[in-house]
């Protein structure tokens, strides 16, 4: 089922916790463990052939920047990881899905699609519809929040929030 509302099931937590807790790369451990774990070596920038991380301003952390490109999930930053900051498993990279926001020109009336023509996986939907400009809807299910729809809207409209999947019932 396609949806672009937070159905019970998928609670995306923005507000706080995103403003505190900043974006590191896939797989990292939570934040406290991550301060104590990583060294700042830089080791998983290099390591990164998508060139999507980057220094966290004056604390020199690694960040993960989607205005630079999308995160292809090839572990090539936790394979480079000396430290245990970064620790792969079965588990998934991260938490983040695509949201998209006020500014999607589709919502201004303005026909757009470049977002879905980024995603491979196809969790972004335009369904026709009578009389309006189709509207945009993401399958929360099915994306992973690599972030390729990120970089490329027109009206910087995507944003990358961390979810949680939770019955609220
Ligand atoms: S998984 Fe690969 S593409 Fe993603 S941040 Fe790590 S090195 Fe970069
Ligand atoms: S490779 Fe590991 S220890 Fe080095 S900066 Fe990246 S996360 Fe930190
Ligand atoms: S973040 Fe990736 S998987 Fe999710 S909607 Fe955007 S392109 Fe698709």
């Amino acid at each position: 089922m396609f949806s672009t509302q937070i159905n019970r099931r998928q609670f995306l937590t923005a507000g706080r916790n995103q403003a505190v807790s900043p974006l590191r790369p896939p797989w990292s451990i939570n934040e406290a463990d991550f301060q104590d774990a990583c060294t700042r070596c830089g080791d998983c920038l290099s390591a990164c052939p998508e060139n999507i991380l980057i220094r966290e301003g004056v604390n020199g952390y690694p960040i993960v920047d989607f205005k630079r490109g999308e995160c292809t999930f090839c572990t090539d930053c936790v394979k480079a990881c000396p430290s245990t900051a970064l620790a792969e498993s079965d588990a998934r990279p991260w938490l983040l899905k695509a949201v998209v926001g006020k500014s999607c020109l589709a919502k201004q009336q303005v026909i757009c699609t470049t977002c879905a023509e980024q995603c491979e996986l196809r969790a972004i939907r335009f369904t026709p519809l009578a009389g309006a400009i189709a509207q945009p809807e993401i399958n929360l299910d099915v994306c992973t929040g690599c972030g390729a729809c990120d970089a490329p809207c027109p009206a910087q409209a995507i944003e990358m929030l961390r979810s949680e999947v939770r019955d609220v019932q």
